[in-house]
C-alpha cells in the first residue's frame, strides 16, 4: 500500500487543477494498487471517478486522463477511512466505473432495492477490513445522513418560506442515501 499502511494515510504526492472559477487548487494523493487516492476532505463523502472530474477545466496531467481515482474524505478514525478506501477500490477493481448506473442508483431504495454495485463493493471491502468494521463504518454514514436530514427538516420548520428547490432536492437525496445505507447494513447482516 505504498507509503501508507492500515494505521496511517500519507498523501505524499500532489497534482494541481484549475477549477470552474479559474482558481488553482492542489490535491495531495498516494497510490494504492496504482489507483490515486486523493485527499478529498473538503467533500461531503468519499467517492470514486475517472480523472479529470468534470468541474476541472484544466489540470497538470500528472495522472493521465481516464485514470480511475478515489476521492477520500478523511475522518479522524482510521477504521472509517480504510472502509471508505476499500469500498471505493472495490468499485474500481470490479469495473463499476464503466457501468452507467449512477443516475438510477437511489431510485429503488424506497422499495427496498440497492444496486448490486454497492453490495459488491461492501463485500469487497469486508474481505480487507472485516465485516465488523464495515458495519461500524455504515453506522457512521447512517448517522451522518440522519444529521443532514434533521438539519434540513429543522430549516424547513424554522423558515417561513420553507426550503428552496435546491434544498428540497438535497433533503430528498439524503433521505434516499439514509435508506440505502440501512438496506446495505441489512444485506451484510443477512449474509452473516
Ligand atoms: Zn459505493
Amino acid at each position: 500500500m505504498g507509503r501508507s499502511d492500515m494505521h496511517d494515510l500519507i498523501f505524499d504526492e500532489s497534482f494541481k487543477v484549475i477549477g470552474h472559477n479559474g482558481i488553482e487548487e492542489k490535491f495531495n494523493y498516494f497510490l494504492l494498487n496504482n489507483v490515486p487516492v486523493i485527499d478529498y476532505s473538503r467533500g461531503l463523502r468519499s467517492v470514486c471517478g475517472k480523472i479529470p472530474l468534470t468541474q476541472w477545466k484544466h489540470y497538470d496531467g500528472l495522472i493521465p486522463n481516464g485514470t480511475p481515482a478515489i476521492f477520500l474524505k478523511v475522518e479522524q478514525d482510521h477504521d472509517l477511512n480504510f472502509c471508505s478506501l476499500y469500498h471505493e477500490l472495490g468499485h474500481i477493481e470490479l469495473g463499476h466505473l464503466d457501468e452507467e448506473l449512477h443516475d438510477e442508483r437511489l431510485d429503488g431504495v424506497q422499495i427496498g432495492i440497492v444496486i448490486k454495485a454497492e453490495l459488491e463493493a461492501d463485500a469487497y471491502a469486508s474481505k480487507f477490513v472485516g465485516t465488523e468494521k464495515i458495519i461500524k463504518w455504515l453506522t457512521f454514514l447512517l448517522n451522518m445522513t440522519q444529521n443532514k436530514i434533521y438539519y434540513f427538516e429543522f430549516m424547513e420548520q424554522k423558515r417561513e418560506t420553507g426550503l428552496c428547490e435546491e434544498e428540497k432536492e438535497h433533503l430528498d437525496i439524503w433521505k434516499k442515501s439514509n435508506q440505502e445505507i440501512k438496506l446495505r447494513i441489512a444485506a451484510i447482516n443477512k449474509s452473516g
